[in-house]
């Protein structure tokens, strides 16, 4: 049983769950959150309520933007006491992006933020975009029997599985199972029922939420691959404004052992530019002090992502170079995790 006023904010950002085929061209456009109903009437056989709000105009999430991040902090924050869960429909390119961001900018969150989308739009005959929302609808309405949110977290609800958004990746353009989270189970699995692990869910820290805005987008990544020309990394290191940089390395966290790269590397820590060394692998964890190659970027004064995901990196320090961290602060936050991003 659910607590009496339960309530959702499903928001509505885009993608290719909120288009139709038009019916007379057969091409793919946005539809509005009304038309939604229509296409799953299902929506109204939930026993709570389902508030909706919409961007306008729909993104195609290839064009998300730390713009669009804070808009989003923007709807959930000023919006938060009336709701007990927000469902947010976004396309699924950048959406572990948008998952990661808001891990961040909604610090002290108690309440779930559920992301999810699909690879066949609503109104085609095999969408996932039908299982997809309703299960996540579900998920941001779930309760402990004291009326305490079961998943208070930003997650990623997608073909059966519930991710911690930070965690996700998405790993496939064609199959319904599109998103993975390698470092991390899931959070819950949906079959006949769904089954949460609570022992992997988060607990929310007491307080208040603190919804961040400032994000500083001067970072970069780099990754790196054998033949890799000198010009093109000094090039990168050179850019204005440069602030952090995510070094896509290889295995556990190696590199070559060239004598430029290793310069450049301590020249941009030299600068104040922070370069976080994150795998190459899906899976596993940057350990700088297993073999020399990663020891010397150590050296270098690279700093240790262990088995964060790109998504989150980059997200992260926009996240901390916004907040007007130095150079020594962000070195240290990269290395704690601030909301279940890394296993340190
Ligand atoms: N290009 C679309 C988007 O990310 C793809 C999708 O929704 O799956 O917005």
């Amino acid at each position: 049983m659910k607590p009496k006023n339960t309530s959702v904010l499903l928001i509505y950002t885009g993608g290719t769950i909120g288009m139709v085929p038009n019916s007379e061209t057969g091409a793919l456009q946005n539809f509005s959150l009304e038309q939604l109903q229509r296409h799953i009437p299902e929506l109204q056989k939930l026993n709570f309520r389902i508030d909706t709000y919409q961007f306008d105009p729909p993104m195609d999430s290839s064009d998300m933007n730390p713009g669009a991040w804070q808009h989003l902090v923007r709807v959930i924050s000023e919006r938060y006491a009336e709701y007990n869960g927000f469902v947010v429909l976004h396309g699924t390119d950048t959406m572990a992006f948008t998952a990661s961001a808001l891990s961040f900018m909604l610090e002290g969150l108690d309440k779930p933020v559920i992301l999810t989308g699909s690879q066949l739009p609503i109104g085609v005959l095999r969408t996932d975009g039908k299982e997809n929302l309703l299960t996540s609808l579900e998920i941001a309405s779930a309760t402990h029997s004291d009326g305490s949110p079961l998943v208070p977290e930003v997650c990623i609800y997608f073909e059966n599985h519930l991710l911690r958004g930070n965690r996700t990746t998405k790993m496939s353009a064609e199959n319904f199972n599109a998103f993975r989270s390698f470092n991390y189970p899931p959070l819950a699995t949906a079959g006949i029922h769904i089954k949460y692990d609570y022992m992997l869910i988060r607990r929310p820290m007491p307080g208040r939420l603190r919804p961040h805005l400032r994000l500083d987008d001067n970072v970069a990544v780099l990754k790196l691959f054998p033949g890799i020309r000198r010009e093109v990394v000094e090039s990168l290191f050179g850019t204005p404004g440069l602030r952090a940089v995510v070094l896509e390395t290889y295995g556990s966290g190696n590199a070559p052992r060239e004598d430029w790269l290793l310069d450049s590397l301590r020249s941009a820590a030299g600068r104040g530019i922070v370069v976080v060394n994150i795998t190459q692998c899906c899976a596993g964890t940057v350990e700088m002090g297993r073999y020399e190659t990663g020891y010397r970027l150590k050296q270098a004064g690279v700093v240790c992502g262990y088995d964060s995901t790109t998504e989150s990196a980059v997200t992260k320090l926009m996240f901390l170079l916004g907040e007007d961290c130095t150079p020594g602060e962000i070195r240290e936050r990269m290395q704690q995790s601030l909301a279940g991003e890394i296993t340190v």
